[in-house]
């Protein structure tokens, strides 16, 4: 009964679905370079199902001390601050990426 995977009816051991869920759970960072050579660090990925993106937001700006905003699901944060949010989401038990 524990060997056979609920989702796709396959054995554990070849069956994908968990490394596919946790794929679509990863969060990535990226600096972005803008115009006039201002740096944005951006968080994509974010599933809104998972956490409150306005309190991550809020979080965010207070540990980088900076401005930040929410586009299309993601954050975008002023300056680069790759260290600090890859810190803080490990934390909450994401798995991130800083392309
Ligand atoms: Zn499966």
């Amino acid at each position: 009964m524990s060997d056979i995977c609920e989702v796709c009816g396959l054995p554990k051991e070849i069956c994908v679905c968990e490394d596919i869920a946790r794929e679509q759970q990863k969060i990535t960072i990226v600096l972005d370079k803008r115009r006039y050579g201002k740096m944005m660090t951006v968080v994509e990925g974010i599933n809104p199902n998972d956490l409150d993106i306005n309190a991550l937001i809020s979080n965010l700006k207070s540990i980088c001390a900076c401005g930040g905003t929410i586009k299309e699901g993601k954050i975008e944060l002023q300056g680069d601050h790759r260290t600090k949010v890859k810190e803080t989401l490990e934390k909450m038990g994401f798995v991130v990426e800083i392309l």
